[in-house]
């Protein structure tokens, strides 16, 4: 034994097997081979090394010249039992491993002791296990770092002082870096300053506030949506941003993982998802929609708004919202089309958060449809859905009016029922649709005669209201009943020509009730009852009446209406004829009569004709009246005419009258049975009723002068004649009003006017009668001006036929 030599060859063998091993214990494969290439020159015939591989194989890593299956054979019992084998030239002893027998040593007995072979063995298993363990662990490592760098979130470790300490792929990525190691060898500072870290709003994070840092300052966790702008590119990512530490046993952070998921793609297929949406909801919408951007220029505008508008969407973008009002005040805008046309606009604004799209929504909606539905609602409050006439409630709402306004201003307001009596029969015989017809038609002519103060209402069915607010007595008639008389004679007298419906002819009449303020009632409700009445009234009369209300309540003697005396005057004949001399204002020769009417009522005695007469024509009275006065006029004219005395014999007629078809034939007839001649006869018609334009009325009036009979105008500058119409007509007289001969002697302009009547008469061919001559001026005023008849109280008022003046009248001297 050279146990010197030995020991320097057992140390030189335990150094180099020890260095193999521990550099096998980087990596496990290559330390095998590490500690085989290491140890094989060095005690390639001192000992052998066997090692287990994971699979269990043994295998021999270091020694052995050529296969000896004995060795094999004795280092598998060992490995097996863990159990050390001496022999006389060898020595076998196991590896033990932490967990089982790693491999074995052999050693020939002849190259060293036992001790030493103990030794080696001790470190060598101490060392193969450490080699597995490493080895294991490295490969779990990179199994680990295949995972991590196959994680598509980025993963960064950072120690406790914020150095890197791991980095996967996607993170290195994420931050700019082609790897890895490029990443964790650049310092923490230099990767930071390579992005700009922004908030979702755009808000710079500060470096103190990013999540890793937070937690690195003692946050639990932290996460951040987070916008990375790239410097140098200018790109930008978005990611969200988790931080969480790693703590030791004490507590202390050992390293912060952070880890951010790249949601970049995600937020623009969300952004543009919800562009989408948003696009879509935009061109759904049923109104126009535009959206602004903060500086006010049309940002979006919807197909709606390109319609509304007129303007194309190229036309729309980019212009001011502005150009698309014409006004706009508060709510009320109006919209301003490209043509320049304009409609009544709803708008409703509304804030829009986001950071491309745009500030403000408007939503403008075209409102000239439900504005035109609003108005026809509210018309259809107060008006009639068929005739377009006010209704009841509209009416009620004017009475009242009017009514306030009387009181004060002490007039006289009339109320006229108006309801139609034949319109039944053509209602039930045509249908409703020429029933309907007919009442349009009715509504036409009734609204054509009021005025313009008047208000004609539809009260339902066939029955219409007259509100008359402000009753003129200003005229011949005076009294307010007259007046409402002469109203309710145009109305008859509107009503008498046919109607045409459906192409044929029908003929209507109309009963009327008619109530006046404040004579009959104080009140509107009062107003509408009476007048309701006196219709009832009236058509217990029969058709085409008027009936003035009379309340029983009133003066004994006004307890029978005017209507009910008047038609018992008619009956009993209660009247009388009075005659008015027509004189020669040059001689005072008596060149004719007018007939003018009286009614002697026994209650109240003679009553002037301008208390009834109009209320005559308006109740259908007249023409008994008028047959009476013409049949009267002719016995007293030919009893003058036995007396060898007057000439002509004026006769008044009214508009109904001249009316009557038949009114040629009839006075034909009794002028001949008194065995006299037409030509005696000045059948008189006022200004208005030759003026009315009505053919029928012309007709007659032709017919009239056809038949003999001279025609006469009264009460001429009254109306509103056309001086060419009158010289069209069969007319031979103008009677000039009492108005301008009470003047012609004191006033210059009437003076003139009177002049002019006169010239004017003459230049027609016509002979003038100046009425009304009070007074010496006004004779000699007349007279100077060339007027050659004149009537009036200064020669003779009228009176009864025998006191009429024979032959001549005293002239003033
Ligand atoms: P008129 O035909 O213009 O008759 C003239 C009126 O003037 C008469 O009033 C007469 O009395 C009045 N008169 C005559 N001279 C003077 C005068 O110097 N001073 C004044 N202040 N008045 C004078 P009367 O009789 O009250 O008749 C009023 C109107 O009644 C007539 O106006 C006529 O339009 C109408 N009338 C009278 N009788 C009849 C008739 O039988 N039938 C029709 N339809 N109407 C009649
Ligand atoms: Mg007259
Ligand atoms: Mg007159």
């Amino acid at each position: 034994m050279r146990p010197t030599t030995q020991r320097e060859g057992s140390e030189r063998l335990s150094d180099s097997v020890i260095h193999a091993l521990l550099a096998a214990s980087l990596d496990y494969e290559s330390s095998l081979r590490g500690l085989a290439g290491a140890a094989v020159p060095a005690f390639a015939d001192a000992c052998l090394v066997h090692v287990l591989d994971e699979d269990g194989a043994i295998r021999a890593v270091a020694g052995g010249e050529a296969p000896d299956p004995e060795l094999d054979e004795r280092v598998a019992r060992v490995i097996r039992s863990g159990e050390r084998e001496t022999g006389a030239d060898f020595i076998v002893l196991p590896l033990p491993g932490r967990e089982r027998t790693l491999g074995a040593i052999s050693f020939v007995r002849a190259r060293g002791d036992l001790e030493e072979a103990e030794e080696i063995t001790t470190r060598a298993a101490t060392l193969v296990d450490n080699a597995r363990l490493y080895s294991e662990l490295r490969r779990s490592r990179d199994q680990l770092r295949i995972i991590l760098d196959g994680v598509t979130d980025g993963i960064l470790v950072h120690d406790r002082r914020g150095g890197f300490v791991f980095a996967n792929e996607s993170a290195a990525i994420a931050c700019g870096f082609a790897t890895v190691e490029e990443l964790v060898s650049t310092p923490p500072a230099e990767v930071a300053a390579r992005f700009e870290l922004l908030d979702e709003q755009g808000v710079p994070i500060p470096h103190e506030a990013v999540p890793s840092r937070l937690v690195l300052q003692g946050a639990p966790s932290a996460e951040q949506v987070m916008r990375w702008r790239f410097r140098e590119s200018d790109e930008e990512r978005w990611s969200v941003t988790k931080a969480r530490p790693v703590l030791d046993e004490r507590g202390e952070i050992l390293y912060v993982i952070t880890i951010f998921t790249d949601i970049t793609a995600l937020r623009a297929a969300e952004q543009e998802r919800s562009a989408r949406k948003f696009r879509a909801i935009v061109e759904s919408a049923p109104d126009a929609l535009l959206g602004v951007d903060a500086s006010g220029l049309i940002a979006v505008a919807n197909e709606q708004a390109e319609t509304l508008f007129g303007y194309a969407r190229e036309e729309l973008l980019g212009h001011p919202l502005e150009m698309l009002w014409a006004k706009a005040n508060g709510a009320g805008h109006t919209g301003l089309r490209k043509d320049g046309s304009e409609f009544p606009a709803e708008v409703s604004v509304s804030p829009l958060d986001g950071d491309d799209q745009p500030l403000g929504i408007a939503i403008v909606r075209d409102v000239t449809e439900r504005r035109r539905a609003e108005e026809r609602i509210a018309h259809l409050a107060f008006h009639d859905g068929l005739t377009g006439l006010p209704n009841r409630s509209m009416l009620e709402g004017h009475l009242e009016m009017a009514l306030g306004r009387a009181r004060r201003g002490g007039q006289s307001v009339a109320l006229l029922y108006i309801d139609l009596d034949e319109f039944k029969l053509v209602n039930d015989s045509l249908g409703h649709i020429a029933g309907d017809e007919l009442l349009r038609q009715v509504a036409r002519r009734l609204g054509a005669l009021k005025r313009e103060s008047d208000l004609l209402a539809r009260q339902g069915g066939d029955e219409f209201l007259l509100l008359v607010p402000d009753l003129d007595c200003s005229d011949h008639a005076g009294s307010a009943p007259s007046a409402v008389a002469r109203i309710a004679e145009r109305i008859h007298w509107a009503l008498r020509d046919p109607f045409v419906v459906e192409g044929l002819e029908c003929r209507l009449g109309a009963s009327v009730g008619v109530s006046i303020y404040p004579h009959d009632a104080g009140d509107a409700p009062g107003l509408l009852r009476h007048a309701d009445a006196a219709l009832y009234n009236g058509k217990a009369l029969g058709r085409g009446t008027t009936v003035i209300y009379a309340d029983d309540e009133a003066d004994p003697l006004e307890r029978l209406s005017l209507t009910t005396r008047l038609r018992r005057a008619v009956e009993r004949g209660e009247f009388v004829l009075h005659y008015q001399p027509v004189v020669d204002l040059e001689d005072g020769s008596i060149a004719g009569v007018e007939a003018l009417v009286r009614w002697d009522d026994p209650e109240r005695g003679i009553i002037a004709p301008r208390e009834f007469i109009a209320a005559a024509e308006g109740l259908g009275l007249i023409e008994r009246i008028g047959d009476w006065v013409f049949e009267e006029a002719c016995r007293q004219a030919r009893e003058w005419r036995r007396a060898g005395g007057v000439l002509h014999v004026s006769i008044n007629l009214s508009l109904r009258q001249v009316w009557q078809s038949d009114l040629t034939e009839k006075l034909l007839a009794r002028v001949h049975r008194a065995g006299l001649s037409p030509d005696r006869f000045i059948l008189e018609i006022t200004e208005s009723t030759a003026m009315t334009g009505s053919v029928r009325g012309e007709q007659t009036l032709q017919a009239l002068a056809d038949a003999g009979f001279r025609l006469a105008i009264d009460d001429f500058g009254t109306g509103y004649s056309s001086l060419a119409r009158l010289k069209g007509m069969p007319v031979e007289i103008l009677k000039i009003d009492r108005s301008f001969v009470s003047d012609a002697d004191t006033e210059d302009s009437s003076k003139g006017i009177v002049k002019t009547i006169v010239e004017l008469s003459h230049n027609l061919g016509l002979s003038p009668i100046a009425e009304g001559i009070e007074t010496p001026g006004q004779w000699r005023a007349l007279r100077d001006h060339g007027c050659r008849l004149g009537q009036g109280y200064l020669f003779s008022r009228p009176v009864p036929a025998d006191e009429v003046p024979v032959g001549a009248v005293a002239l003033p001297a």
